[in-house]
């Protein structure tokens, strides 16, 4: 089934007298349990399009759907709700809270949610067993990005977005947080997006939509 549905998406930044096309005409379908890439270099609209479907930015023309539902008529509470139970954020730069452990930043997330996943199941199904009473700083990038992972999936949402997630790591690193999105996406049946500019991700993807100046297409995967 369709999970989310893009019709004749648009989105326009204006600031002063600039006004900046980020999204011209965005179509797509994407269906439940997928695991799809959206490709596209700096500056295409990637972030624009993610933020869009995270509930985080207001659409300037056409519809969002989220199951039967029009993101873009959301209300407050309905937004908010969207943006807590049905999406998980993974970002670039992992966004971790310094002050908190590991246990700590995936336990905060938990707790916006009824029935999140069990946390420590969590940090062992991500390699971090062992590291509940480590700090952000203390750990490596690669591990920084699993607790990231951890704290979007405790909350069993059904999108889980993630905005360049290898962007910041080494080869190696970058295809073991692959592996361990395929895997989540896999085991959890839910719905994986990721967006990069690096093509190297094409080999974990169900599916890959391109993205070049603020409009998408399709492209087959091999
Ligand atoms: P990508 O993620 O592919 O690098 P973005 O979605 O960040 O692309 O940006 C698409 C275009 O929109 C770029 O031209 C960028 O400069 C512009 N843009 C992004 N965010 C804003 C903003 N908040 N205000 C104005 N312009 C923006
Ligand atoms: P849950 O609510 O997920 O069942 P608990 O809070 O009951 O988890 O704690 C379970 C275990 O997790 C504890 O035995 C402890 O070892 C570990 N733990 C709990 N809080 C922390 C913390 N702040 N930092 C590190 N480990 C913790």
């Amino acid at each position: 089934d369709p999970v989310l549905v893009a019709r004749n998406l648009k989105k326009t930044y204006v600031s002063g007298e600039v006004r900046t096309r980020a999204l011209r005409d965005v179509n797509f379908t994407i269906y439940e349990g997928e695991f799809v890439v959206i490709l596209g270099p700096s500056g295409s609209g990637k972030s624009t399009l993610m933020n869009l479907i995270g509930g985080m930015d207001s659409i300037t023309e056409g519809e969002l759907f989220y199951k039967d539902q029009d993101i873009h008529k959301f209300n407050r509470r309905e937004l908010t709700r969207y943006r807590r139970n049905v999406v998980g954020f993974v970002f670039q730069f992992y966004n971790l809270l310094p002050s908190l452990n590991c246990y700590e930043n995936v336990k905060l997330s938990a707790e916006l949610v009824r029935k999140p996943l069990p946390v420590e199941e969590v940090l062992e199904k991500v390699g971090l067993g062992e590291r509940h009473r480590h700090f952000p700083s203390q750990l490596s990038g690669g591990e920084q990005q699993r607790v990231a992972v951890a704290r979007a999936i405790v909350k069993v949402p059904e999108l889980l977005l993630c905005d360049e997630p290898t962007g910041a790591l080494d080869t190696d690193t970058s295809q073991q947080i692959l592996e361990l999105l395929q895997r989540i996406n896999k085991e959890y049946r839910k719905t994986v997006i990721v967006i990069s500019h690096d093509d190297t991700i094409l080999q974990y993807a169900d599916r890959c939509l391109t993205i070049r100046d603020g409009v998408l297409s399709e492209e087959g995967v091999g």
